[in-house]
């Protein structure tokens, strides 16, 4: 359900009229060389189409007007391989939604030392071309971001990949339906939030409705379906005895079954791309859907339990950057604490809802009671979540504004078994370290709730939510916390 097949990118080079037909002629040739080169890097997820060497206002304000008009078009890069005065960009700049990126390279990586003349340096002028578009960008109160470097260094193409992905979850955000099931767990703060600014800040369509709605889709799951996913759940986890046929709880299996289907019909129909649910009012559902949430997650919906439609939507645009990358994403929530001072760690871990995409084997699928919603024992897929270098993300309504908080981690395995714990957990240390991340996340306000990416970088989000405009803050290992108090404040 995600796919970066159909999305590009437009290339546009400003130039200016100054230096005759034939230097025009070869900046276009040359935007064409570095596109090519860009996409046959293999380093890009998203195909960049080199779209026109801009020389007047007019020009300028065409091609962005297209680039905005195009459904395809996830962003704009930008490349002044000549000088390209910057009044001219006013129009097009000032009325530009896409997403820009400035690409500030040259052609050759190094200056020809013997041959370079004044034809040369008329023709290579990126380097205060550059200054020129960034200086009227800044003026504009244009966001974008500034990739410096040689376009075939490995670490500006990264640059450029990130920001793409970041487009792509950007243009999806754009009119994303999220179904929010039976409103949030009453009294929680931290669920809530004003939809009508997230619709209009980020994209996200943000709808309630009954759990009623989707029980009539469960009830209409036909048996035959019921079996096929049964079997596919035997196929594909280690389903535990008595959830198979002739098992004592098959039938917890089956309805974790007709509960799949039905949401799939009810999200599919609705043309949802995130939902949440709660378990304080399942009306007309037998379990808290878990096992549906968890391969719903695994499949790319957003997820967000006890009705946080700020994390449903935001696993969901996580998802959407990271698709085709190793490693998962999913929801979370800081569960509990290891308080060792040898080695502190927080064990993450939901209920339930936590995305087989991060696990690090092949989940154990099982059923075991849920002390709290007062509805049958659901069927959950448990696992550990793989090691190594992770974010937990938040998007937070602070009032006035939405605020991200970006927290890098580091997953390590478990430091013992947990035999007695049948829900899908991960257990991670915190960048410096516990004890100041977790009181500059709790100083920022952050959620209990987070979205969780053993594939995606703090650079991926901080990109997104530029494009977004919504603050956002970094907790990672340069993080001190006195001075993460005064950006606070
Ligand atoms: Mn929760």
């Amino acid at each position: 359900m995600i796919d970066f097949a159909p999305l590009e990118a437009w290339f546009v080079t400003g130039s200016q009229h100054l230096y005759g037909p034939q230097a025009l002629e070869q900046v276009r040739a040359n935007s064409e060389a570095v596109v090519a080169g860009l996409n046959g890097s293999g380093a890009l997820p998203i195909r960049v189409v080199f779209k026109a060497v801009v020389t007047t206002p007019e020009e300028i304000s065409a091609a962005l007007r297209e680039a905005d008009a195009a459904a395809n078009c996830v962003g704009v890069i930008a490349w002044m391989h000549t000088f390209s005065p910057g009044k001219m960009w006013i129009g097009g700049l000032s009325r530009l939604r896409r997403p820009l990126c400035h690409l500030h390279t040259q052609l050759g990586r190094a200056i020809p030392w013997s041959t370079i003349d004044m034809d040369f340096m008329n023709l290579n002028q990126s380097a205060h071309g550059g200054r020129e578009f960034g200086h009227i960008c800044s003026r504009l109160g244009v966001e974008r971001k500034v990739v410096v470097g040689h376009w075939r260094e490995p670490a500006v193409q990264d640059r450029i990949a990130v920001w793409l992905r970041a487009t792509a979850a950007w243009h999806d955000s754009q009119g994303m339906r999220i179904a929010r099931i039976g409103d949030n767990m009453r009294q929680v703060a931290v669920t809530e939030g004003d939809k009508v600014e997230a619709e209009l800040r980020l994209g996200y369509a943000v709808n309630g409705y009954g759990p009623g709605d989707l029980a009539g889709h469960v009830e209409a799951a036909r048996e035959a379906a019921v079996d096929a996913l049964c079997e596919e759940y035997a196929a594909s986890y280690t389903v535990t005895e008595s959830l198979l046929p002739g098992g004592a709880r098959y039938a917890s299996l089956r309805e974790a079954a007709r509960i799949e289907l039905g949401l799939r019909s009810f999200l599919a129909e609705g043309g949802f791309h995130a939902f949440t649910d709660t378990f304080e009012n399942l009306h007309g559902l037998r379990q808290l859907p878990g096992l549906a949430a968890q391969r719903l997650m695994a499949d790319g919906y957003g997820f967000g339990a006890e009705g946080d439609w700020k994390h449903a939507a935001l696993v969901r645009s996580m998802k959407v950057m990271a698709h085709g990358l190793p490693g998962g994403t999913s929801f979370m929530e800081d569960y509990t604490y290891h308080l060792d001072p040898e080695g502190q760690a927080v064990l993450g871990a939901h209920m339930l809802e936590i995305c087989p995409t991060i696990a690090a084997g092949t989940p154990s699928c099982e059923v075991h009671p849920l002390g709290i919603g007062g509805r049958d024992d659901p069927v959950r897929l448990v696992f550990d979540a793989a090691p190594g270098p992770a974010v937990n993300a938040t998007l937070v309504d602070m009032g006035g504004r939405f605020r991200m908080v970006v927290s890098e981690v580091d997953v390590i395995e478990p430091l013992a078994a947990l035999p007695k714990l049948p829900v899908p957990r991960a257990l991670w240390k915190p960048r410096p370290d516990l004890r100041t991340a977790a009181a500059a996340w709790i100083h920022a306000g952050g959620a209990h709730h987070t979205g969780f990416s053993l594939a995606l970088t703090a650079e991926h989000l901080e990109d997104f939510a530029a494009m977004a405009r919504v603050e956002c803050l970094f907790i990672d290992a340069e993080t001190e916390l006195r001075r993460f108090r005064r950006e606070l404040r």
